[in-house]
């Protein structure tokens, strides 16, 4: 290990209980409950195994009136939920790292869809009503003093059986819109009663909460706070710097552990187009001065040199992760072992988020194994060994050529990867240096490091291979990356793709990757792919000079990233790049001087100033040379191949995380006759159904 990071491995206590090192993987959403029970206790376990030294659960519900429907969430509400919950404790403490809970309890920023019950709050007011997860036709009631008698009895009665299932920190949550965070704003608190006014009156639920968890579970567990200090810290307090110094200071050593964070998910959990690493410091760089208990915060750290920064210089005392973590399980090992360029870094892309927002278990640009450690057996650092001493072809080397290359170079293959252009990435290569999206480079940067140092590896860049060519190879597998291409499709008011929009001054983003952009203004660019890259290259016309008017059939910019985080801030980007922006509208016509643009719902049509044209719409796999060997099937035997595969966007065009999977699967899976497709996983039921919880 390099010295420099031995801070890193100090052990530092937390309550009445030890964390082995300063690798903290903070409560995150992983979209698993205690209906795949062993799919969630092999991921949380995989991080243990790579070195963070606590690891936590997301957020589990202390009681029905906190019901997150129908997104994903776990609970504690019973002996059932312990039993699922141990699976996760004991596989953590195998590797000798301690388990946290996040006990949680929504309040008015959940809409208790399945339980019915009205949701609680201080004061009747909604939350962020018009957010995914969030709308909800009910207003919440405003708690009377039984009601938060309630939620601190059902808080207690979670924390014991968080004990009971083995956890070794226990949370209370303040932050990110929920229960504790509603007292603390005085928006959300319109309280007269003990509860509400002053910042020492909001900070009292909180307070009651800690110590009545402390007095439950304080002497073995140890009791962690998770606030939001954002908007706080914005705020002006009477007696302190800000009313976040006022808090923190309030309760000081209350907790035996502050967690701090920001108080929304596209500010805690930016996306990197928008959010440096480190981005949280100028908003919890002081709750040190004002306690003497440990600290955790994050900031998407992935290199140890800042991690061990925010130790040296007195910002935290533990380096909390969620997305790191994710990206790579075993950073705390690698780093451990000196092998820091090993570090499979997070690129801040938000897919993880997104899986959440889309109800399913978690899933990773840069980490295909992550969710799938039980399920398929995937373990982010092991794979199995190929025993035949067969080769591999790979034709392409965008993200999922890379990963097939990489796997089955692990697993042992001989490999061979060609690429059309002089240097292997792909997409990547073109999209990571358009404005925001330069970490994007680091799917390139991980897997050329790993394949360049492996000598069963042969790397044959500016090769753009034909069928004789693959033919004469004669490699025994052959696997088709070779991506796919944007058309010039439009946008029909049935909402599907048709005719395309042929003529000069028309571009595509395949256009600006091989150099090609419009030379003059206005441009309109037209983009139903609603995702990143149609506002991104609306982004950088503008830094190139030109005047942009952006249009969509939907209803925002880059309708899909509100999963990833990044809506927002898409908006306000457009905004700063002086680009207009029309939402639900189509383009029905390009004459080289003017555009006509029609209303989605009304039909009503305008004509705008208009020199070119970029449509951000339709993509085809790229796939003829799959195709032309396929119609040489008869000449693979005696060239020596025995599979040929496509891999990636040549198979279905996707994001870059499901051209990661598929070339990961790929090598996985090569040359097994037979594999189950997954394991299905089932809820622990020891005991029988009872009362979800009783009051
Ligand atoms: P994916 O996301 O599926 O990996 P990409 O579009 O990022 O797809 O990458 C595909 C890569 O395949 C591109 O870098 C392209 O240059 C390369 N490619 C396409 N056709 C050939 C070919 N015949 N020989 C070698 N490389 C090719
Ligand atoms: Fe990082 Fe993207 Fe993976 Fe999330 S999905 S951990 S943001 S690389």
């Amino acid at each position: 290990m390099n010295p420099r990071y031995k801070a890193l491995f100090e052990p530092i206590k937390i309550g009445p209980v030890t964390a082995p090192n300063r690798f903290y993987q903070v409560p995150h959403a992983s979209g698993m409950t205690e209906s795949n029970p062993r799919v969630r206790a092999a991921f949380r376990a995989t991080k243990a195994e790579g070195g963070w030294g606590v690891v936590c659960t997301g957020a589990v519900s202390t009681h029905p009136s906190s019901d997150d429907s129908p997104l994903p969430f776990a609970r504690l509400w019973d002996d059932n939920d312990v039993r699922s919950h141990a699976l996760v404790t004991d596989a953590v403490h195998e590797h000798g790292a301690l388990a946290g809970v996040e006990l949680w309890h929504g309040g008015a920023a959940v809409m208790n869809r399945t339980s019915r019950i009205s949701p609680y709050s201080p004061s009747g007011i909604p939350w962020a009503a018009t957010h995914v997860g969030f709308m909800g036709l009910q207003k919440p009631r405003i708690m009377d003093k039984s009601d938060i008698r309630d939620v601190i009895k059902w808080q207690v009665a979670a924390a014991l059986r968080a004990r009971s299932a083995g956890f070794d920190i226990v949370y209370i949550y303040a932050g990110m819109g929920y229960l504790g965070y509603q007292f603390l704003m005085p928006e959300t608190n319109q309280r007269s009663d003990e509860y509400g006014g002053s910042v020492a009156k909001r900070t009292r639920f909180a307070r009651e909460l800690i110590e009545a968890t402390k007095e439950a579970v304080g002497d073995t567990c140890g009791v962690a706070l998770r606030i939001s200090l954002e908007e706080l810290r914005g705020r002006p307090s009477d007696h302190y710097e800000s009313q976040a110094h006022e808090v923190v200071s309030l309760l000081s050593d209350v907790p035996d552990l502050w967690d701090v964070k920001m108080d929304s998910s596209p500010t805690d959990c930016g996306a990197s187009r928008f959010r440096p690493e480190g981005a949280h410091e100028p908003v919890i760089d002081f709750v040190k001065q004002c306690t003497a208990v440990p600290v955790v915060g994050v900031g998407r750290f992935t290199s140890p040199d800042s991690m061990v920064s925010q130790l040296n210089r007195g910002v935290l005392d533990l380096v909390g992760a969620a997305r790191p973590s994710i990206a790579d399980p075993f950073l705390p090992n690698k780093i451990a072992e000196g092998r820091e360029d090993d570090i499979r870094e997070c690129i801040g892309c938000n897919i993880c988020i997104a899986s959440w927002h889309d109800g399913v278990p978690i899933r990773c640009t840069q980490n295909a194994t992550i969710g799938e450690e039980w399920r398929k057996g995937w373990h982010p650092e092991r794979v199995t060994k190929n025993v035949t001493n067969e080769s591999l072809l790979v034709i392409g080397g965008g993200p999922a050529g890379l990963e097939a290359a990489l796997i089955a170079a692990r697993r042992g293959y001989d490999v061979m990867i060609a690429e059309a252009a002089t240097e292997f990435g792909g997409r990547v290569n073109f999209e990571a240096q358009l404005p925001g999206l330069a970490s994007w480079g680091r799917v390139t940067d991980y897997r050329m490091n790993a394949l360049k140092q492996m000598p069963n590896v042969q790397l044959f860049p500016a090769n753009r291979l034909q069928a004789d060519e693959v033919l004469e190879i004669g490699a025994c597998n052959v696997a088709i990356a070779t991506g796919s291409s944007w058309t010039r499709h439009l946008y029909s008011s049935l909402e599907l793709p048709v005719n395309e929009l042929n003529g000069p001054n028309v571009f595509t983003p395949d256009d600006f990757a091989a150099g090609r952009w419009p030379s003059a203004g206005p441009v309109l660019v037209f983009d139903f792919d609603n995702y990143y890259l149609g506002g991104v290259c609306a982004e950088a016309l503008s830094k190139h000079g030109l005047k942009v008017h952006y249009a969509t059939p939907a209803g925002h910019a880059s309708a899909w990233t509100i999963m990833t985080n990044e809506q927002p801030y898409v908006h306000q980007a457009l905004a700063h790049n002086g680009i207009e922006l029309s939402t639900l509208t189509l383009l029905d016509s390009f004459d080289g001087e003017h555009a006509v643009l029609s209303d989605l719902f009304s039909s009503e049509t305008r004509r705008i100033d208009a020199a070119a044209v970029v449509i951000v719409g339709m993509r085809l796999p790229a796939d003829d040379l799959y195709h032309q060997l396929l119609e040489r099937e008869a000449e693979h035997a005696q060239a020596g191949i025995h599979t040929l595969q496509r891999i990636g966007d040549a198979r279905a065009p996707g994001a870059i995380a499901h051209a990661v999977y598929s070339g990961h699967e790929y090598a996985r899976q090569l040359g097994d006759t037979e594999h189950a497709l997954y394991l299905r996983d089932l809820p622990i039921t020891e005991h029988e159904p009872g009362p979800a919880s009783v009051n």
